[in-house]
């Protein structure tokens, strides 16, 4: 097991290195982020979890474009839904859950505002985000780092794999929230934006869960998983 001081020293490299790493060949105009309401928030969420934001970026914009506002979503079929996440993970159980929590959400509130929440104080927000079926705990740590200003470190299951083998994360540690919990003791308020999208970005584009490309990831001097390929050991 790591100690504190070696994860520091980490931490300091996958911020540092894991910059290098860019998101693909697809060029999709970039979300503003920082300008979506809560409600936004929580439905990018959904297409940001085990993707890169270029993939999070075009999901929610095809959203956007295909249906006339959120209420269409709700009531469209989880076919046409899946179909703005073309190309990634699980695209029929993200329309599903989308389609699932906006339906509760109107069922018990009969709108689509989730602005109160900013002015509940970011516990009572976050637990009543939590009681959605349809929520993960991705989902809330996002909604919280990125909407109520709170320190939240978004940890997804490609992000869990990958802060394992770097060993940033104790290996025993299974539980997505659990492995949050650690994560925000390690990782500062001021650095917890750059930190998740750093790590999503080597996790999803380089730590592939069957073949990570460890030949071309820039945290490979730093990470014990590293795998080289057999003609390069020989050598
Ligand atoms: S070196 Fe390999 S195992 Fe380590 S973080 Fe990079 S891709 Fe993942």
């Amino acid at each position: 097991m790591a100690t504190a001081a070696s994860k520091q020293k980490l931490l300091t490299q996958v911020l540092g290195k894991g910059r290098k790493v860019t998101t693909g060949k697809e060029t999709v105009e970039p979300i503003d982020i920082d300008a979506l309401n809560v409600l936004e928030q929580v439905l990018y969420a959904f297409c940001r979890e085990d993707a890169t934001s270029t993939q999070a970026d075009r999901a929610f914009q095809q959203l956007q474009e295909r249906f006339f506002d959120w209420n269409e979503v709700r009531v469209s079929s989880i076919r046409e839904i899946a179909e703005a996440f073309e190309g990634m993970s699980k695209a029929f159980e993200r329309g599903e859950r989308i389609v699932s929590f906006l339906q509760e959400l109107f069922e018990t509130t009969f709108s689509y505002d989730m602005d109160l929440l900013q002015k509940k104080g970011v516990k009572i927000a976050a637990k009543q985000l939590e009681r959605q079926q349809a929520i993960t705990d991705f989902i809330v740590a996002w909604v919280t780092q990125r909407s109520l200003g709170g320190h939240a470190v978004p940890v997804d299951n490609s992000t869990a794999r990958c802060l394992k083998r770097l060993g940033l994360v104790d290996a025993e540690l299974e539980q997505l929230p659990d492995i949050r919990a650690a994560l925000e003791h390690l990782v500062p308020k001021a650095k917890n934006v750059e930190f998740t999208d750093t790590v999503s970005r080597v996790a999803v584009e380089m730590c592939h869960e069957k073949t990570p490309a460890c030949p071309v990831c820039p945290l490979a001097g730093d990470c014990p998983s590293v795998r080289v390929s057999k003609a390069k050991k020989a050598k």
